[in-house]
């Protein structure tokens, strides 16, 4: 037997790339954002009553009819154009015949032979060299139901008590997203497999189809992974991890993957064509079923839907209409805000981005909005574990509070109780300034008694400046901005010590 387990012994990825070359391959399912489901006017609302939102139709009844959804098939062609592919003029769907309890009908409506969007694909970046990963097709389906199995230690139905299922999900239109194999990336497969289901999300995310939560399910990504000798004339036998769902356990699951696969080979044995289950807290991958063949799941066209057929004009409006992609985005932004591709990187990293363009958008300058979004702000979101957008500050606050530090109302460290003000709800920066009497003062009257002390208080640093020494007057600004809660104008203390001096 060649099936191994997680405590096989692997080949260590750099010594497995050095002899081995990987070829990789990705199926990503996308749940759409549309209202109602595929073939249904049942709601599609995340986290409802189970089997509060099924109809005769999703529940497959007796006697019930599909109808399409226009808007699903609107944000296909939307994703395939933005994919760069084909869009057919004439396609149906097709029934995939198998039996699972969270399908109610028996069989999955589905498009085989027939896609809606073919041969295009999507650029990825990594480390500054472009891959071009080609898209083999784009399709349109339904969801399935979900299953729960309940008693067992790990969710898995061995070992469970007994098992639920909640239709809410069944017929959710769901497209699926399928690359041509990739090769020739090295020992760069695993990070070229992140980058771009990285990409491919922020594509979907900007084309407004899908809210893209990988934690929630609606992308799913299935992994693709073989390897064969350097210089060999023909690929590997291939596996398929199923359903990793972070963007980290792609990268994992092909890593992975090509480590165990190398060991597999090198004992001169064959890798078994199968589906494998990925294991978040281990890293690792065991073996699911044989996969099965396409003839396997005996498809015919679908006959209770009529052909889709999509007329050219509609497909050139949803082509003219389509967003800026997020590569053109990024280019365009890194060169309107001056930064290197690395800065730009690590904002994208940090999820700071879009934060950062609608803060710029709301009159601060790029440097201002980068510093306190990836500064401050990014500390505050580690403190609580969250993401940077889940902060409860607006782009337009952090605007504002940039702003005041511009006009000289607030510095660096006013700026900062305002922030965490603003963080615990106490309102907007004005609000807060004002309420707390936060802004700087940098009114002579109020300034001059706090310098006066700080002269008095400090004779030997008073007289190492008269002896010209001016670099000493520090110690003193100092004393005034402790004396005043750092509320004094820093520049104007400086000033007026100075004069006092002089
Ligand atoms: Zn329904």
């Amino acid at each position: 037997m060649t099936t191994m387990t997680a405590s096989d012994t692997l080949v260590p990825f750099a010594e497995a790339t050095e002899r081995y070359e990987p070829v990789i391959g990705l199926e990503t399912h996308v749940e759409l954002g549309t209202r109602t489901k595929m073939f249904c006017g049942c709601i599609t609302t995340f986290g409802a009553e189970p089997n509060s939102q099924v109809c005769p139709v999703c529940l497959g009844l007796p006697g019930s009819l599909p109808v399409v959804n226009r808007t699903a098939i609107e944000y296909t062609i939307r994703i395939g154009l933005a994919l760069n592919c084909e869009i057919a003029s004439w396609c149906r769907f097709a029934r995939k015949n198998y039996f699972y309890p969270d399908m109610p009908k028996n069989f999955q409506i589905s498009q085989y032979d027939e896609p809606l969007c073919t041969d295009g694909y999507l650029d990825v970046d990594v480390n500054g060299t472009t891959t071009r990963v080609g898209i083999e097709r784009v399709h349109l389906e339904e969801d399935t139901g979900k299953s729960l199995h309940v008693g067992g230690a790990t969710g898995r139905i061995h070992g469970a008590e007994y098992s639920l299922v909640d239709y809410n999900r069944a017929g959710i239109p769901l497209v699926e997203i399928v690359t041509k194999p990739v090769a020739g990336t090295g020992a760069d497969a695993p990070v070229v497999a992140r980058a771009y289901v990285t990409e491919l999300r922020d594509l979907l995310r900007s084309l407004n189809v899908s809210d893209v939560r990988m934690e929630e399910g609606s992308l799913r990504c299935d992994v693709n992974t073989s390897i064969a000798p350097r210089g060999a004339s023909e690929w590997g036998t291939r596996t398929e991890t199923k359903n990793v769902n972070s963007l980290r356990s792609v990268e994992r699951a092909v890593h992975f993957e090509i480590e165990r696969q190398a060991a597999v080979l090198d004992a001169g044995g064959r890798v078994t064509q199968e589906t494998r289950h990925f294991h978040e807290d281990t890293g690792t991958t065991t073996a699911g079923r044989s996969k099965e063949e396409a003839q396997d799941y005996r498809y015919f066209p679908e006959p209770d839907l009529v052909p889709v057929a999509p007329p050219i004009e509609w497909v050139a409006q949803i082509k003219a209409a389509l967003p800026e992609a997020p590569a053109a985005r990024r280019a365009r932004l890194r060169a309107e805000w001056g930064l290197s591709e690395a800065d730009m990187t690590a904002l994208s990293n940090a999820g700071a981005l879009d934060l950062v363009a609608q803060t710029v958008a709301e009159g601060a300058s790029p440097s201002d909005a980068r510093k306190w979004w990836l500064g401050e702000l990014a500390r505050h979101a580690n403190e609580s574990g969250i993401e940077l957008s889940a902060l409860a500050i607006t782009p337009a606050q952090v605007a504002r509070v940039a702003e005041l530090i511009e006009a000289g109302s607030l510095n660096d460290k006013l700026a900062r109780q305002v922030i965490d003000a603003v963080l615990a709800g106490e309102g907007d920066p004005d609000d807060i300034v004002e309420a707390r009497a936060l802004g700087v003062v940098s009114d002579d009257g109020a300034l001059t008694a706090a310098v006066d002390e700080a002269i008095a208080a400090n004779p030997d640093v008073v007289a190492k400046i008269r002896a010209g020494k001016t670099q000493a007057v520090g110690v003193l600004v100092g004393a005034v901005m402790k004396a005043t809660k750092g509320q004094a104008d820093a520049a104007r203390v400086r000033e007026l010590i100075l004069q006092r001096l002089s």
